[in-house]
This record gives C-alpha cells, sequence and structure tokens, in this order.
C-alpha cells in the first residue's frame, strides 16, 4: 500500500499550548481545512536580532506542523513601519521615524531597507515566508474605520494628542495576561494623571501635532512635526497606534475567529491584550481561537533586546563561521515555551551536533539514494514517534531525539531511511537531506582536530603538514576565534 503522510497524521491529535486558557489543548482548524494563522512581525527600523529570530522559527515550526496535519494554512505576517513608539506608555518616539532621523534618510527608506535584510535573514533560516506581507501603512484607511467604529461603540475618547481605547468598556480587558485590574488601578495614578482614564487606555491614533491641524501638505516633513509618516483623518494629522495595525490587518485579511495568532511573550501583556481588546470590542466577536508564544532567547540569563544593547544579528554570526542553520539546529535543542540562553558555545556545538548529523547522512548514503513511496514498517515507526513528539504541543527536542535515533537504525533499509528523512524534514527545516559542502568528511574532520592539537603544542611544521593535506583535499581552513572553520573548495588548494 503507498504510504499516506496524511491519513496517518490525521488520525492523531494535535495538542497546543492555548495562552488564553493556559492548557494544552487539541487543535483543529475552525472551517474545513485551512487553517488561519497570522503572526506579528517585526518593526523595521533595525535589523532583526537572534531573539526575534527565535520566534520566526518556533512559528515556522508551528506552520510546518500544521502543513504536516494535511491542512493548508493561510498564513498572514505584518510589518510594523509606522507607529511602535519607544514607549510601550503611548509616549517616546516613533521607532521608524527616530531611525530615519539618525541615519539621515527617509522614513520611507530606511523601513524598505530592513524589510529586505529581514526578508534574506529568515531565508537563511529556511523560515518559509507567509502568504501575504501586510505593511501598516498600506492599511491606513482599513484602521482609520476601525477606530471610527471603536467611537461610534463608545469605547473610544479623545485626549489633546490623541484618540484612545477606554479599557474600562470592556469588561474581559486583560484576560490573556491575567491581569489584575483592580490592583492596576489602584497602583497607578500617575499615568492616569497623563489624562488617561484608565492606565491600561492606550492610543488608537496620535495626532502629528497637538490639536491635529496642520500647516502643510501633508507628507513632507514638516519643521514643526518633524514626520514623514502622516495621513489626514477625522481627528486630524497623524499615525495609528502599533497595535490598532494588527486588528486592522489581521481582520483586512483573515475571517473570524483568526484559528492561531503568534508572538513572543513579551507581547501577551500589552500588545495581544489591546489587539483583543479592539478587536472584540468592534466586532462583538471572538477575534482568535488560539493564542500562542514563544519564550525568550537570553544572553547571560538576561532577555536579548536592542534596548538592552545585547543583541546579535544573523550575519554577525555568519561573520564569525557560524552558518544560519546551525542557529536554527541550537533552536530544536529547547521546548519553545522555555527559555533558551544563548552563548558561542552552545552555538559551536549546535554546529558540530548539526555537521555531525549531516556527515552520518551522508555516510548511511543518503544523499545517493532514492526515496520510496512504500517505507519499512520500521522507518513509519519512526515516523509516529516523531509525529508523536511534534503533536504534543511542538515537542521538537524530544522529536530530535528520535531523528537521531533513526540515523543510526541500520534495520532501516536506505530508501526507506531516505523517506523518513524526508517527511521529517518537512517540520524540521533542516535540509537534512540536501548535500552540502558544510558536511565535512569524517577523516578530514579527524585531520583539522589533529592540527589543532599541534597548534595547542606548538608543533608549527606538523600543524603546516596538515593544513596542506587539507587543502589538497580540497578544503579550504581559516583559523578564527571560535576555532576552525573548514569549507568545501571543490579543488586542491594550497597556500603554500
Ligand atoms: P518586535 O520587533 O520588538 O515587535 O519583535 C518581533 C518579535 O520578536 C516579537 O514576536 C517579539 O515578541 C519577539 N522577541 C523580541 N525579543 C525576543 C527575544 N529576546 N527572544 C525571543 N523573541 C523575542
Ligand atoms: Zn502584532
Amino acid at each position: 500500500m503507498i504510504y499516506s503522510r496524511r491519513q496517518e497524521s490525521i488520525t492523531m491529535s494535535l495538542k497546543l499550548y492555548n495562552t488564553l486558557t493556559r492548557k494544552k489543548e487539541v487543535f483543529r482548524p475552525h472551517k474545513g481545512n485551512t487553517v488561519t494563522l497570522y503572526t506579528c512581525g517585526p518593526t523595521v527600523y533595525n535589523f532583526v536580532h537572534i531573539g526575534n529570530l527565535r520566534t520566526y522559527v518556533f512559528e515556522d515550526f508551528l506552520k510546518r506542523t500544521l502543513l504536516a496535519q494535511g491542512w493548508r494554512v493561510t498564513h498572514v505576517m505584518n510589518i510594523t513601519d509606522v507607529g511602535h513608539l519607544t514607549d510601550d506608555a503611548d509616549d517616546g518616539e516613533d521607532k521608524v521615524e527616530r531611525a530615519a532621523a539618525k541615519q539621515q534618510m527617509s522614513a520611507w527608506q530606511l523601513s524598505a531597507f530592513y524589510t529586505k535584510a529581514f526578508e534574506h535573514d529568515i531565508a537563511q533560516l529556511n523560515i518559509t515566508p507567509p502568504m501575504v506581507w501586510c505593511k501598516a501603512t498600506d492599511y491606513i484607511q482599513e484602521q482609520v474605520k476601525l477606530i471610527q467604529t471603536l467611537e461610534k461603540k463608545g469605547v473610544a475618547y479623545r485626549l489633546e494628542d490623541g484618540i484612545y481605547f477606554d479599557t474600562s468598556q470592556f469588561p474581559s480587558y486583560g484576560r490573556l495576561a491575567r491581569l489584575d485590574m483592580k490592583g492596576l488601578k489602584a497602583g497607578a495614578r500617575i499615568e492616569v494623571a497623563q489624562g488617561k482614564r484608565n492606565p491600561t487606555d492606550f492610543a488608537l491614533w496620535k495626532l502629528s501635532t497637538p490639536q491635529g491641524t496642520h500647516p502643510e501638505p501633508i507628507g513632507k516633513s514638516h519643521p514643526k512635526t518633524k514626520r514623514q509618516m502622516e495621513w489626514p483623518s477625522p481627528w486630524g494629522v497623524g499615525f495609528p497606534g502599533w497595535h490598532i495595525e494588527c486588528s486592522a490587518m489581521s481582520m483586512a485579511l483573515l475571517k473570524l475567529p483568526i484559528d492561531i495568532h503568534c508572538g513572543g511573550i513579551d507581547h501577551i501583556p500589552v500588545h495581544h491584550t489591546n489587539e483583543i481588546a479592539q478587536s472584540e470590542a468592534a466586532t462583538g466577536k471572538q477575534f482568535v481561537r488560539v493564542w500562542m508564544h514563544g519564550a525568550f532567547l537570553t544572553i547571560k540569563k538576561g532577555k536579548m533586546a536592542k534596548s538592552e544593547g545585547n543583541f546579535l544579528t544573523l550575519s554577525t554570526l555568519q561573520d564569525q563561521g557560524f552558518d544560519p542553520l546551525s542557529y536554527r539546529y541550537l533552536l530544536t535543542t529547547a521546548h519553545y515555551r522555555k527559555a533558551l540562553d544563548f552563548s558561542n558555545q552552545s552555538l559551536e556545538a549546535a554546529q558540530e551536533s548539526y555537521r555531525h548529523l549531516k556527515n552520518s547522512l551522508r555516510q548511511r548514503g543518503i544523499f545517493k539514494t532514492k526515496t520510496t513511496k512504500r517505507p519499512s514498517s520500521k522507518a513509519k515507526k519512526q515516523w509516529m514517534a516523531f509525529l508523536n513528539a511534534i503533536n504534543d504541543d511542538l515537542n521538537i527536542p524530544e522529536a530530535m531525539a528520535v531523528v537521531w535515533q533513526s540515523v543510526r537504525m541500520t534495520a532501516i533499509d536506505l530508501p526507506s531511511l531516505k523517506w523518513l528523512i524526508e517527511e521529517m524534514d518537512h517540520i524540521l527545516g533542516l535540509d537534512l537531506t540536501k548535500p552540502d559542502h558544510e558536511a565535512i568528511p569524517e577523516d578530514i574532520q579527524q585531520m583539522v582536530a589533529r592540527r589543532e592539537q599541534a597548534r595547542r603544542d606548538k608543533q608549527w611544521t606538523r600543524a603546516d603538514e596538515l593544513r596542506r593535506l587539507i587543502e589538497h583535499s580540497g578544503y579550504r581552513i581559516e583559523d578564527s576565534s571560535t576555532g576552525a572553520r573548514v569549507t568545501f573548495t571543490g579543488r586542491p588548494h594550497s597556500t603554500a
């Protein structure tokens, strides 16, 4: 019988942890066979850091898992190019405008540049792009309309600098984050003094100038407002708040309720809490069925963040000689709901393991083998064990243990092993069946290790001889702060 991946996985149930209920729940799409997925995208004022990328990789594992169940996935991701302020309390500067002023660029050019850089980073990490990218600046009318609806419903009010959402008018406000609303009210007199009715109220529309009047044609930066991105609105010239963007765009592109909405855990108390309030107050319908949040990538146990100045980008890792997929491999070592502490040593270890895995696959002859449509029962058993782990709220570390075990199982014939690894890699995205030049053969690796030892022992002649041997075999060796880096050149090469 020809194997059907869809049939087998459908008989198993996928469980996902829903932040809303704080429980693992069996997941099925709301309608038919299509899952609607909305993931909060980056604010494009700088390169994303590898902490941000951890969240996008987690969302990619999720999407690939949904596809492996045999469902279609309609995935929308936004690009925040306006309205994200440096301060969550609706003060401070617009991140994109501030960066543009610093770099003496137009805000439009700057956001286009960092959007491209983001697309490049996610491609390097084998993150499958969303079906639709939506930019906040392309959805201004939808945002204005949504705010008008909120005004009509009596849940928005005007202050001198903008239109605000009245959180006391939305009875279940803060449910996602389990916010203690009474405690917050009692403890926040200072913020309320700013003019907001409640400390948790937030801006829907900010005015460029206090009264929203504008002395110049819009679009050009005016010395009085210094803003480049601004639009006319029923309340005056200004720009949307950050939270309204995601509500307006997700509702413009996906039907309610959206099946799954994701982001990092920092989005639970403010951004996602506010998205729910606006969307549900405007429509009276449930906004999202399942909320999923990825834990932080930390560095020395502190959150990696641009504001902390402790962040690393993917290109920095590449400059240090790391392969982006080694970083993806590192992310398979921790469950997405657990913090992962990053260090160069942990990435080195991940790179080692990743290369070792690919070498083991090469040695088993997988790159030269054809797959089969009739895998052996042993291979199918391994696939079920892998799916069991994945379907348990994306337990990727456990699924990786099944991968390693399978590679070592000589009782699985080669075409079946190839089939198995292909199926697993549809979810893992580690290019496990793709031969690449990073897979350094064992004998070369041994020579590299012997050369490293010779260098440590200061036996320079011996180290040079080994280098020449390695290069003669078609590999280039470079010494870096993280150790020797070996790359395949495909031809004998000599520095002598
Ligand atoms: P931002 O551009 O700040 O909105 O962040 C983009 C995404 O990265 C959001 O989903 C954040 O929750 C997430 N994020 C930010 N910092 C980290 C971190 N250190 N580890 C994991 N995810 C993060
Ligand atoms: Zn969002």
